[in-house]
């Protein structure tokens, strides 16, 4: 057999990698982002009674169209910008079906794609499965800015496309709204279109407000944006979110969509429509998580640890430097087989490796979970 791998250079995910180690050496699990509590009964209970309704057939390709008008009517109300739930809204099954989606949409042989690394790890194979060209824009520790005049510098007439990710993963950072001006100038100059990771919208701390890039004209008119309900309501299994994007831009995103999915889980969908009719919903995220990130930072105050304090998302970096000199691979597997705490390196989502000696915990956990493994963590 002559088969060859469009991606021979993919290997299995680091999450997946550090869940199996965590399940193998039964260490606490602050590796993959997911949250170790439930969703909200309610909203399961909305799920079982669409199902008990006959919700289960397929949805529209689109998606349910209350549920793309919760989103519109949403997104208005955060960010001032009307999205029309006809034309301009399509259901994913996840942010990372949007992103691929996006990609496909946009990418054409000897594309080049801005991408700001350490950045999360689907863009990079999927950019490359379209004959795009990645070109890593490499952010500094610790506070991992953009620096938009470099960027500048990286556009040429090849360039397509610019992926932005805010609230940041895995750095918990976030972008301003100087950032988002500076980056308006950049591509109103160029033919260039945008795709925004905006996952973690709803989890931004210390009162700031989230600079979605439909907050802005000119970048909303050639952005692509991609959300998920995963991540702020608790479900990551249920693989569902959405991409907003121009008319022009949907369309041909919807063209690939209907071939990829063709359409998504039609009860969850249901329920997520009637679950948004209450935006406390999704406001109450932000101090629900901040006050995960307090306790876990309390609780490591007097560790070894360099810390930061996560601006966004429910990520932390734990800089290590004073307790190990292991590469960043080498501790996170240390971490997890001889002390039980499992975590994740961050230098595999950069292009040259680069090691900082930080690892990525993830908050989203119970209190008792985070007491454990602040426990384990400030001894070390
Ligand atoms: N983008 C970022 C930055 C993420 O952290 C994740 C992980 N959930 C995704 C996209 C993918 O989201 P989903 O699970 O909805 O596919
Ligand atoms: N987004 C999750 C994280 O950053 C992982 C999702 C996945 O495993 N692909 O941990």
């Amino acid at each position: 057999m002559n088969f060859k791998s469009k991606l021979p250079q993919v290997t299995t995910s680091i999450f997946s990698v550090m869940s199996s180690l965590a399940k193998e050496y039964d260490a606490i699990n602050l590796s993959q982002g997911f949250p170790d509590f439930n969703s909200d009964p309610k909203l399961i209970n909305l799920v079982n009674q669409n199902m008990k309704d006959g919700h289960n057939q397929y949805a529209p390709m689109q998606g349910d169209f209350a549920l793309r008008e919760r989103i519109s009517e949403k997104i208005n109300a955060l960010y001032g910008r009307k999205y029309n739930p006809h034309t301009e809204i399509t259901i994913t099954a996840g942010a990372t079906q949007a992103i691929f989606t996006a990609i496909a949409a946009t990418i054409n042989k000897g594309d080049e794609v801005l991408i700001f690394t350490p950045a999360y790890d689907c863009y990079e194979p999927t950019i490359k499965l379209f004959g795009g060209i990645p070109i890593s824009i490499q952010l500094q520790a610790p506070d991992f800015k953009i620096d938009w005049e470099q960027v500048s510098k990286y556009i040429s007439n090849k360039t397509k496309l610019i992926i932005i990710n805010s609230p940041h993963n895995p750095t918990g950072t976030v972008l301003n709204e100087n950032d988002l001006l500076a980056l308006s100038k950049i591509v109103s100059k160029n033919n260039v279109f945008i795709l925004s990771d905006e996952v973690y919208e709803h989890i931004i701390y210390d009162g700031q407000k989230h600079q979605s890039v439909a907050l802005n004209k000119v970048l909303a008119s050639r952005s692509f944006i991609v959300a998920s309900f995963g991540k702020t309501f608790h479900n990551t299994g249920w693989k569902v979110g959405y991409c907003v994007a121009p008319k022009e831009l949907t369309a041909a995103f919807q063209q690939i969509h209907q071939y990829l999915v063709f359409s998504v889980n039609h009860p969850v969908q249901k329920a997520l429509a009637e679950y948004l009719e209450n935006p406390e919903n999704y406001t109450s995220l932000s101090s629900f998580y901040q006050q995960k990130r307090d306790l876990f930072l309390t609780l490591l105050q007097d560790s070894r640890f360099t810390i930061i304090p996560s601006k966004g998302t429910y990520f932390q970096l734990l800089d290590y430097s004073e307790i190990s000199s292991l590469s960043d691979i080498k501790f996170a597997e240390y971490l997890t087989k001889k002390h039980k705490v499992a975590t994740i390196p961050i230098s595999v989502f950069s292009k040259n490796k680069e090691d900082n000696k930080m690892i990525r915990v993830c908050f989203a956990k119970k209190e008792k979970t985070l007491i454990e493994a602040a426990t384990i963590l400030r001894n070390l």
